[in-house]
């Protein structure tokens, strides 16, 4: 399967981002690596590039209107957008604050929003959206901002496909279990022997079993699939 088209993927610089922009680029799209992290971004896009792949790095706080702005003006024509980045912590929920909640809520979900906004006008019919939500968004405790704001995203993902399906433009999300990534490693609520043990398979995902997901998501041939949420968690949400 081949697509060139340009693909913007958040968070492109590490763990599941940095996994989703090799594939796309191993596909033959010319990806653009937004990251808060810039050291990081040119490191993935380098990698692209030792690869034979495209890549450019764009250093980015996705919470940044004009930032994000001109993101989006300096990509071009968008055949795919990505929105990947994210951020995680756990505390419980008598310690959670209102600021805690609109942290959370400001990158995980309204910051997506806004790239969308700004993203949706540049595609042509046949481009996608994939917005990476998570299994948490089921129902999780010790999280509830982060599980919350992931079940927005999949609702914000059902909507959006229905606003944008007259444009010809698809927006579906995945929905990881636990995959071995800095996010998963800095966590201090559990150990990754626990973690496994729960796994119907006994196996952790890797970010590339969520990177070939997404990549099917937004390919030209997923055209008449819209406003899903693909749970990709080794069956862990069935029992
Ligand atoms: P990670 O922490 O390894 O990487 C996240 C990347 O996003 C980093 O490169 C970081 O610099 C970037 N980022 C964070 N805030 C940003 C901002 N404001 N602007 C631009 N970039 C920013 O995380 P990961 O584990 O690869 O997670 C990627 C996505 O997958 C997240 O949305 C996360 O919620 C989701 N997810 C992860 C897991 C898991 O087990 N790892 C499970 C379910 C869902």
């Amino acid at each position: 399967m081949t697509d060139d088209r340009t693909a913007i993927v958040t968070g492109g610089g590490a763990g599941i981002g940095r996994a989703i922009a090799h594939h796309l680029a191993r596909q033959g799209a010319d990806v653009v690596i937004a990251d808060l992290d810039g050291a990081r971004a040119e490191e993935a896009a380098a990698g692209i590039a030792a690869e034979g792949g495209r890549a450019r790095a764009h250093a980015v706080d996705i919470t940044d209107e004009a930032a994000v702005a001109a993101l989006v003006e300096a990509a071009g024509p968008i055949g795919r957008l990505v929105n990947n980045a994210g951020i995680f912590d756990v505390k419980p929920f008598d310690a959670l604050t209102d600021d805690d909640f609109r942290r959370m809520y400001e990158v995980n979900l309204v910051a997506m929003v806004r790239l969308c906004r700004l993203a949706a006008p540049r595609m042509a019919p046949g481009g996608s959206i994939v917005n990476i939500a998570s299994r948490a968004m089921l129902g999780a405790k010790q999280y509830i901002h982060y599980a919350t704001s992931k079940a927005a995203v999949a609702g914000f993902t059902r909507s959006l496909a229905l606003e944008l399906a007259p444009r010809g433009i698809t927006v579906n999300a995945v929905a990881p279990g636990v995959i071995e990534t800095d996010m998963l490693r800095a966590r201090s609520d559990t150990d990754l022997g626990a973690l496994r043990a729960m796994q119907p398979g006994g196996t952790l995902g890797t970010p590339e079993d969520i990177a070939a997901a997404v990549a099917f998501l937004g390919a030209p041939e997923a055209r008449f699939i819209t406003g899903q949420v693909l749970l990709v968690d080794g069956g862990r949400s069935l029992g």
